[in-house]
Formats: structure tokens, sequence, C-alpha cells
């Protein structure tokens, strides 16, 4: 049990009727509770030799970039599409309506690096699958786990990701 649990509001019918939104808003304006998530992530991955952590758009940002700060390992982004300037790799993967895409400069990883994929939320998996997809078609890179601050384990997000270890901090 972390004691920034409580710190993560539960939102009705947010962005859309019947989803319930995991705001981590207070959680993140705490900082000693944005620290107890940090070095919990921290422990995990110490002795996995991470040479980079992916962020996916947007709040997968903040914890790639502190834990990246606290490991002292890069980051490198998972875009929505346009965001990125240069050339870029794409993929669309389909949404429960319609479709999005998700976009990584050519040159934003090394071959043979060592790469932890980041997120806050893993709800259906949908979004880290193509992701993972997106990274296996166009690098050489070694995808070491995909992390979570939280998982929605009644969606069974980890089915289309394995076997790719998911490691989440708490579990609804
Ligand atoms: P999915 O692709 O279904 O696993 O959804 C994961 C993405 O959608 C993550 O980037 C989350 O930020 C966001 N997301 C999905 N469901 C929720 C939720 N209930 N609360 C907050 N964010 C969510």
């Amino acid at each position: 049990m972390f004691a920034f649990e409580k710190a993560i509001r539960t939102i009705p019918n947010f962005p859309s009727a019947g989803i319930a939104f995991k705001d981590i808003a207070p959680l993140l304006a705490e900082p000693a509770h944005f620290s107890e998530a940090i070095n919990a992530f921290k422990e995990r991955f110490k002795n996995q030799s991470i040479d980079v952590i992916v962020g996916i758009e947007s709040r997968g940002f903040i914890f790639a970039s502190a834990l990246a700060y606290a490991m002292d390992c890069g980051v490198a982004l998972v875009r929505k599409p346009g965001k990125l300037p240069g050339e870029v790799y794409s993929k669309s993967y389909a949404l429960e309506y319609g479709h999005d895409q998700l976009e990584i400069q050519k040159d934003a990883l090394a071959k043979g690096a060592r790469v932890l994929l980041m997120d806050d939320v893993l709800a259906t998996g949908g979004t880290m699958h193509a992701t993972k997809e997106l990274l296996d078609q166009h690098f050489e890179v070694d995808i070491v786990a995909a992390a979570f601050l939280i998982e929605l384990s009644f969606l069974k997000g980890r089915d289309p990701l394995d076997p790719l270890p998911i490691e989440s901090l708490i579990s609804y």
C-alpha cells in the first residue's frame, strides 16, 4: 500500500459517459507522493540496465522524465500525430470508436538500446500495444518491460501485451 494511493481521484463519466477517470493531479501536486511513486519505479528497475525510457503522450511523459532523471537514463517521446518534427514512424491503432495514431522520430532509439515503456494508466492495453508494435517494427531495441502507475485490471490490458513483463504500482 502506497501513501500516494489516497491522492488518486476517480472522476465519473469523464471524458465520456461510463468512463471512471483516474485523476492523478493531486498526487503530482504533493512532492512526497510523487517521489514515493518514482522511488518505487526506480526500485523495480534499478538492476535492469535501462538506457532509455519511452514515455507516451501526455501523462506518460511526466513519469518517464522523472524516472529517467532518477535513474540517469534518456527519454524518448511517443506522441500523437503531427507533433514531432522531422522524419517519424507512425502506427495506427483501433479505439472503441474509430482509430488513433502514434508517432516516434526515426532517430529516437539507438540499435541495441534497453528500453522501458511508460504510461500513467494501463486500461485496455491498446495504446501500449501500439507503442510496442511501433518499436518492434522499426527499431532493433530490447524492450525490457512496460511500467504504469495504475492498472485497471478488469480491462485485461495485459493480455495484448503478453509476454512483455508489466509493472504497475497499483491495481484497481
Ligand atoms: P488503453 O489504451 O485503453 O490501455 O488506455 C490507456 C491510455 O488512456 C493511457 O494513456 C491513459 O492515460 C488513458 N486512460 C485510459 N483509461 C483511463 C482512465 N480510466 N483514467 C485515466 N486515464 C485513462
